[in-house]
């Protein structure tokens, strides 16, 4: 057993970044500025996208952007619940119904064939996820937005650097990008929104600054529109420079991230192959590039003799730890109470949260920690 506990996930931060964190720190300047404006360029210019803005995090970019396209009281939003609980409590907020897809069951995505039963005439919105680092099975998805009309907003928050059939996420349509601790790159907290849509990235924009149209650095330092007045009333969800000098260097060293992903991941498919109580998620049947943000896998319940929580209680023990994504949205208690979900109306996405955990997952594992990781869930299967 190892001394030391893994934990499931640790943000690789290197002297180079803590360096370019203490410049701005030095600068006079810490909020948004020329950082956030560099950050946002050089992860536009990585994405291919036409634009990008930055902010405090996937969830308030996910804010702006379904306050943007105007969602409120009557709407419905179409959601997996195989997610984590941003986009579900957000609708809430404002005031409109999440209407669950079920997913893939093993890769965990929903599909135009799981959405399109859903859609109604107060469907607004249709946002998926890329899960895990894998990417969704886009071109349907898109020529079903474009057929009803229905903004498709996609959670890239698991999703920097993936690419769907030799695409970048993030290129084409409205992306959400998160920078929290556990993504492959992190900027201590915060999001980045991506869109081939300017007039929608423009209101996104002006919804994370009060709804002024134009932020602090703007009016402070450039004298731009000092005497701005509200467009709209919005939110105060902009990145700081502090935030996004660590961005930049992280998303500098994003694909390197990726590439030892890759290799643990592949690592621990070889390691686990003769492990038949647990299951990985399976990679998507088109051409990809994976993310590898997590390495989840599913507990085969009839062999292993314990539920997913006490086989996760018996891995900490052995001093490695783990994580779940993600609970099922539609069962935590809000949803049970204030729309009546029960359980049976997902069968895949319930199916998956009663056995998903992650394996530790991060790019300064070493090989060993792999085989310390694989050795503790055989003892823990005994
Ligand atoms: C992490 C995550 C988010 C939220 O990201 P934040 O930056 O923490 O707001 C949203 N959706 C999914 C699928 C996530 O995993």
């Amino acid at each position: 057993m190892r001394n030391e506990f893994l934990p499931f996930s640790r943000p690789d931060v290197s002297e180079d970044e803590i360096g370019a964190v203490a410049e701005v720190l030095r600068s006079g300047w810490l909020t948004t500025g020329p950082k956030c404006a560099e950050f946002e360029r050089a992860f536009a210019d990585y994405c291919g996208a036409r634009g990008a803005t930055a902010v405090a995090s996937a969830t308030a970019g996910l804010h702006c952007a379904l306050r943007a396209l105007g969602v409120g009281p009557g709407d419905e939003v179409v959601t997996p619940s195989m997610t984590w609980v941003s986009v579900p409590n957000l609708v809430c907020l404002l005031g409109a119904k999440p209407v669950f897809a079920d997913v893939d069951r093993d890769t965990l995505m929903v599909s135009r064939k799981t959405v399109e039963p859903l859609i109604t005439g107060r469907t607004k919105a249709i946002v998926p996820v890329h899960f895990a680092g894998a990417p969704l099975d886009l071109a349907p998805l898109r020529e079903l937005s474009l057929q009803t009309g229905i903004p498709l907003i996609e959670d890239a928050a698991h999703a920097a650097g993936t690419e769907c059939e030799g695409e970048r996420i993030g290129k084409t349509g409205t992306c959400v990008f998160s920078f929290h601790p556990i993504k492959n790159l992190t900027a201590g907290e915060g999001g980045m929104v991506c869109s081939d849509d300017p007039e929608l990235l423009e209101r996104i924009g002006a919804l994370k600054f009060h709804g002024l149209g134009v932020d602090a650095f703007d009016r402070q330092t450039q004298g731009r529109a000092p005497q701005a007045e509200v467009l709209v009333p919005g939110f105060k969800y902009n990145l700081t420079d502090v935030a996004a000098a660590l961005g930049l260097g992280q998303l500098s060293r994003l694909d390197a991230f990726i590439a030892r992903r890759a290799e643990l991941d592949a690592l621990y498919r070889k390691r686990l192959a003769d492990v038949p109580e647990l299951l990985p998620l399976s990679d998507p049947p088109r051409a990809h590039r994976h993310a590898r943000h997590l390495f989840v896998v599913r507990l085969d319940l009839d062999r292993a003799g314990a539920n997913r929580d006490e086989f996760m209680e018996k891995l900490k023990a052995r001093n490695v730890g783990t994580g779940i994504h993600f609970r099922a949205v539609h069962l935590q208690r809000h949803y049970r109470e204030t729309f009546g979900f029960r359980p049976g109306s997902l069968p895949n996405t319930e199916w998956n949260a009663e056995r998903i955990l992650s394996l530790p997952l991060f790019p300064a594992m070493t090989d060993d920690d792999v085989a310390d990781v694989v050795e503790a869930v055989k003892e823990a299967l005994q």
